[in-house]
């Protein structure tokens, strides 16, 4: 069926074998933790997908990684959650490196042995500033110490690095946004139970407390980022690829569900465009962004664009998910969970930050001429 084929074949390209891997397992399997989806993935290198050709990684442009996104997402809803959060920390690497820092040898690792990267940036605190975060960052002679905690964290458990928003005081005496690389193997990281539901489960977002984590001072990079919340280049760039892969993967999980409804038995007949618009119109939008990205300035208008395109879709989804469970019937709803689960899951991008509410003033203020917070 030509629907998901441009996807699917991105996905070959970039993970080969990896679609029928997660094909050929049940999704409550795929969705329960610990899920074999992460082994598969890292079976078929997707750690090096964007990781620049020049460090021996796929080196995928962000239009190609976002089809990938959704493909992973129309097969396993847990694996395109966990592996966005590698996929923008990768990026935000690539970002940092200048050459003159450890990020090359790192992306180099990352691509060579399949490592995974988690972020941590959340605190389990509703009403927290994503940019704010509560973990400190102390120097203390030739080491800096970090002590705090993480939660949700996906990958938690199968992480080899991880990627931590810290609060680091500057030479000024002014508190900034700094991101800790800390190896996953460190004295005092210890993963704690976090994630109760069994939605998206596969993701292993539990807790990770880190008690005098001791890190090399150049495993820290200081950002812009002060009290105002106002993001950097960095962290603008960083919410770009963020937005873009998270809202792709969540399409795709409300796409297995289109999937699903233009394959029943007898569908044929059916007008197919309730299903389908909505979706493609939404990733029609992530793709314009992500073609902008490959030719245009990574401002904070178009981190706008991007979350214009994020929200939209999650009212897509909204409305997708309903139409495909009421075309699918009661019998369906009643015989497997399998429906009602990724419709359920599906839902999960209103969760992740920013949330659509805490933006109103942020993007009331931007439109009346103010730089972009996050809110
Ligand atoms: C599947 C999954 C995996 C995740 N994995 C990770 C991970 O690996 N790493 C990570 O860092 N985080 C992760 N997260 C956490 C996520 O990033 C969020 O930080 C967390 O879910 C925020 O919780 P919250 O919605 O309760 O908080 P909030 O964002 O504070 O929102 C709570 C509610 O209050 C409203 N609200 C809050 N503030 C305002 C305001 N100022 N104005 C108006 N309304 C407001 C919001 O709109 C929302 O309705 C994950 C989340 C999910 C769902």
């Amino acid at each position: 069926m030509n629907f998901l084929h441009h996807e699917r074949a991105a996905l070959e390209t970039f993970m080969p074998g990896l679609d029928a891997a997660l094909a050929d397992q049940p999704l409550e399997r795929l969705e329960s933790a610990p899920s074999p989806a992460i082994q598969a993935f890292r079976a078929a290198g997707g750690p090096g997908l964007l990781v620049p050709a020049e460090h021996g990684g796929s080196g995928a442009t962000p239009l190609q990684a976002v089809r990938v996104q959704r493909a992973v997402g129309a097969r396993c809803p847990s694996l395109a959650v966990a592996t966005t959060m590698h996929h923008f920390s990768v990026a935000g690497l690539v970002r940092a490196a200048d050459g003159s820092g450890p990020e090359g040898a790192l992306l180099a690792a990352i691509a060579r042995d399949n490592l995974l990267l988690a972020s941590g940036f959340a605190e389990g605190r509703a009403g927290q500033n994503i940019l704010k975060p509560h973990i400190t960052a102390q120097r203390r002679g030739d080491v800096v110490v970090l002590n705090g905690s993480k939660m949700p964290c996906s990958l938690s458990r199968s992480m080899d690095l991880l990627t931590a928003s810290v609060t680091m005081t500057d030479q000024d005496g002014v508190e900034r946004l700094a991101v800790a690389l800390i190896p996953a193997q460190s004295p005092g990281i210890e993963v704690r139970p976090f994630w109760r539901t069994p939605i998206l489960a596969g993701a292993e977002s539990d807790e990770v407390v880190l008690t005098d984590v001791e890190v090399d001072p150049g495993m820290v990079v200081l950002t812009e980022v002060t009290a105002d919340a106002v993001p950097d280049a960095l962290n603008v760039a960083g919410f770009l690829w963020f937005e873009l892969l998270l809202t792709a993967g969540y399409l795709g999980v409300a796409s297995a569900l289109v999937e699903r409804v233009l394959a029943r038995p007898g569908s044929g007949a059916d007008d197919p465009s309730p299903y389908l618009v909505d979706v493609e119109a939404a990733m029609l939008a992530v793709e314009a962004v992500a073609r902008a990205m490959a030719d245009e300035e990574w401002t904070d208008a178009l981190l706008v664009a991007a979350l214009t395109a994020r929200y939209s879709a999650q009212d897509a989804i909204a409305r997708t998910t309903r139409t495909c469970l009421a075309a699918l019937g009661g019998m369906a709803f009643i015989s497997s969970s399998e429906g009602s689960y990724l419709a359920s899951a599906a839902t999960g991008l209103t969760f992740h930050p920013p949330a659509r509410g805490r933006m109103a003033g942020p993007l009331r203020d931007f439109l009346d001429g103010r730089p972009l917070r996050i809110g």
